[in-house]
């Protein structure tokens, strides 16, 4: 039996976008490929709220972490991090050789402005990388106060991982001033796992001109002037089969109207947390609590892998805890086409299970 997925990625994709990946292939150096790739750019810049570049890139998100932090990085880095993925972040920075510093705060809790000035006021960063949503913790920092105080420092390139909340919760790029904006296509986005996509500034550009080694098939300037040489073809073999399905998705993401989709996600959230409160606890800071999954704190010492074996036979799957969290937390996504009705179906068969209630 299938089991629908309510796991931080992948998510559930619906039939229809698993047809279109099933789509036949077109020469990537075709002008239909062309045609393809701008029309999945430009519904791009209307989600995302920019009028900036867009890269595509055939790898899962880490991809573009790895290659926005080595593209961009001329001085040292500064890594926020607020759960694994922040660190991995700074991970990437040192196996490529990037100057960075690690700057963590206690898991659940969130990156405060004043951290952020104290940190790019030393003037020894060209580089910040922050996470939007700390798919470990379900914590969402607050992007606009940062943004404000990101803003102070021109020089600093603002690279933001939005894998996890790209598609479910509001983005303004350009308005926050992020110069590179990446998420994973398995996501928010609800498509299959496979390619991830970023956007690309004018000033990450003339950052990346000055950077010497960017490495070769994550250099985002390459990238970019790839496509503006060729009419929006990569320089090697793109996942056309996620374009096909790309194209149709963002096509339902406009239709079903972007604040109606936020929106959808914030009555999702909801749901969970409260019945979070009722029964366990939340993990997060409440005052930053993540749109797209949230995590639980095990407050009953529940067998969260036999809670979901159970679920399982019942063709439904959630996250334990990710990495040192596991069994002490458990996690349950709401993202992508995932409806309030299918959360409250979920949450009632995790109650029958558990004799909650
Ligand atoms: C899933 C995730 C990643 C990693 O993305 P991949 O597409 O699996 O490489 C990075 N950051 C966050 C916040 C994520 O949720």
């Amino acid at each position: 039996m299938h089991k629908k997925l309510f796991i931080p990625g992948p998510v559930e994709v619906k039939p229809a976008v698993l047809e279109k990946m099933a789509t036949p292939m077109i020469g990537h150096r075709s002008k239909d490929a062309s045609e393809l790739q701008k029309r999945i750019s430009s519904k791009l810049q209307d989600i995302l709220y920019t009028k900036e570049a867009i890269l595509l890139s055939t790898s899962s998100g880490s991809g573009l972490m790895e290659g926005a932090v080595r593209s961009c990085t001329l001085k040292r880095a500064a890594v926020f991090a607020v759960g694994a993925f922040g660190v991995r972040w700074y991970e990437m920075a040192q196996s490529n050789n990037v100057p960075a510093d690690l700057f963590e705060v206690d898991w659940g809790t969130a990156i405060t402005p004043e951290m952020i000035d104290e940190v790019l006021s030393t003037g020894k960063y060209d580089l910040i990388t922050i996470t939007h949503n700390e798919t470990s913790t379900g914590l969402m920092n607050p992007l606009e106060t940062i943004a404000g105080v990101v803003k102070n420092y021109p020089d600093v390139v603002f690279c933001l991982d939005a894998v996890s909340s790209a598609g479910g919760s509001k983005i303004e790029v350009d308005r926050m001033g992020l110069d590179i904006c990446i998420t994973s296509t398995q996501k928010a986005l609800g498509l299959p796992p496979g390619m991830a996509l970023c956007t690309f500034s004018g000033k990450a550009i003339e950052r990346a001109q000055e950077v010497p080694c960017r490495g070769y098939y994550l250099d985002l300037l390459s990238l970019y002037n790839y496509i503006q040489k060729k009419d929006y073809q990569y320089p090697s073999t793109p996942s056309l089969s996620h374009m096909f399905a790309l194209d149709y998705q963002l096509d339902c993401i406009l239709a079903e109207g972007l604040e109606q989709r936020f929106a959808r996600h914030i009555d999702m959230a909801e749901y969970v947390r409260q019945w979070a409160r009722e029964y366990f606890a939340l993990f997060a800071d409440e005052r930053y609590l993540s749109n797209t999954l949230t995590t639980m704190k095990n407050t009953r010492n529940i067998d969260v892998a036999a809670l979901n074996r159970e679920l399982g036979a019942r063709g439904y799957q959630i996250s334990n805890g990710y990495g040192k969290l596991k069994d002490k937390t458990f996690r349950i996504a709401h993202m992508a086409d995932c409806t309030l009705e299918e959360v409250k179906e979920l949450i009632d068969n995790i109650n029958d299970i558990l004799k909650l209630n």
